[in-house]
């Protein structure tokens, strides 16, 4: 059973698949573990640490990937980059199958089984496996740290001989995995929080990390399916929009991280709220990578509009690599370790396993996952 750990081609991507503490526990699964030189620069594991845990470095990826049974990846690779690989062999990793169609039913026609994490069923048993929430509860934490260094006052408040400082209004919208966390790392620094959100019961969530609740009775309660917000109707937008206004108008910082399952993030703070804020506020927007929650981010910049600052990073994850490669490699392990038969110290995966069913999207040649076969046809 060999495993192979490349260094991740996509463009800003500093995070890595697998960590020197991942490698010595798939060796000690009974794996051989070959990984890319350079495979964790970017995340700050150099090749000498790898060695130390047990894994092969090797100077190029197809020498990494020759034989390979398993490829562990942050980004979906493109084809080009699997020359070499086992007609057969699982490719693990984000691999983002919506609106890329085309380059799953590549990979199939690769013959390669690609696993996507992120199709992860979100039940007790996978939450160790659980990349989006891994990612985006550091996504939030980001958001904050990165507010906090454009923003050009002080964040808590303070009491000095040379007077007082107020501290900074936060508002977060979508309390979420990411929205939670955000609110917890403002109040950590100091600032007065307060967050929104559809779903009724994240008003308990938000108020038990010591933030007030921002809701309209208006606005009914917006939860959807597996614990996910459905889409608001016309007039609960227009309501939402009518809240938010006049609160976004007083706030020093806004974090936005609205999504809903397989629709473009909803548009919840337009240029008029934007220009109602203070010259000097910031708004990162978390969900550039589907459209943005701001009429005004630009995916990946930091802009300036009548001095508001608005941060459109679309992989906030990606700039704490470190921590961000180390919560995605165990994710990636606590998975491998359920397709292990450890007494043998072999794969033995058993494909009607619903971790299986969730997240094979392609097998023996074809598309396979329910969503996307029809797109394949
Ligand atoms: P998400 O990333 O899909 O969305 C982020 C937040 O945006 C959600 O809270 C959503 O309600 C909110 N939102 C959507 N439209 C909005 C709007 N118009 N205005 C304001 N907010 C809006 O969500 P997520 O962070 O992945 O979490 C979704 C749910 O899944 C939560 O209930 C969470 O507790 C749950 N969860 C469960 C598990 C598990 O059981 N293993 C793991 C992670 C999360």
């Amino acid at each position: 059973m060999k495993v192979a750990v490349l260094r991740e081609r996509d463009f800003g991507e500093s995070r890595v698949a697998a960590t020197p503490e991942t490698v010595g526990k798939l060796i000690a699964l009974g794996a051989d573990v070959a990984v890319e030189s350079g495979a964790g620069a970017l995340s700050r594991f150099p090749d000498d640490q790898y060695a130390a845990a047990g894994a092969a470095v090797v100077p190029s990826a197809a020498e990494a990937l020759r034989d390979a049974d398993i490829l562990l990846c942050v980004r979906r690779p493109s084809v080009a980059a699997l020359t070499g690989i086992r007609p057969g062999a699982l490719v693990i990793g984000t691999l983002d199958p919506y609106g890329h169609e085309a380059d799953i039913a590549a990979l199939a026609q690769a013959g390669v089984t690609a696993v996507a994490m992120e199709f992860m069923p979100r039940i007790t048993r996978a939450q160790v496996m659980d990349i989006l929430s891994s990612q985006a509860n550091l996504a939030g934490y980001q958001a904050v740290i990165e507010a906090a260094a454009v923003f050009e006052r002080a964040m808590p408040m303070m009491m000095t001989a040379a007077g007082t400082v107020r501290p900074a209004k936060a508002f977060v919208m979508g309390a979420g995995v990411a929205g939670l966390q955000a609110i917890a790392t403002a109040k950590r620094l100091g600032a007065v929080v307060s967050a929104t959100d559809v779903r009724a019961a994240a008003g308990e969530q938000v108020e038990s990390l010591g933030a007030k609740f921002i809701m309209t009775d208006a606005l009914k309660d917006a939860s959807g399916t597996g614990g996910y917000a459905r889409e608001l109707t016309p007039d609960e937008q227009a309501a939402q929009a009518e809240l938010v206004a006049g609160h976004i108008a007083k706030q020093d910082m806004v974090i936005t991280t609205a999504l809903i399952p397989g629709r473009p993030a909803p548009k919840l703070v337009t240029r008029a709220m934007v220009e109602s804020m203070a010259p000097g506020s910031v708004i990162v927007d978390l969900a550039g990578e589907r459209g943005g929650n701001v009429e005004l981010t630009v995916p990946d910049q930091v802009i300036t509009h009548q001095g508001v600052s608005i941060i459109g990073y679309t992989n906030l994850a990606g700039r704490i690599p470190t921590t961000a490669s180390q919560l995605y490699a165990r994710n990636l392990l606590s998975f491998l370790d359920t397709l292990i038969d450890k007494k043998a110290r072999t794969l033995a995966i058993d494909w009607e396993d619903e971790l299986l069913k969730a997240t094979v999207l392609t097998r023996d040649g074809a598309v396979v996952h329910p969503n996307l076969a029809a797109a394949a046809a």
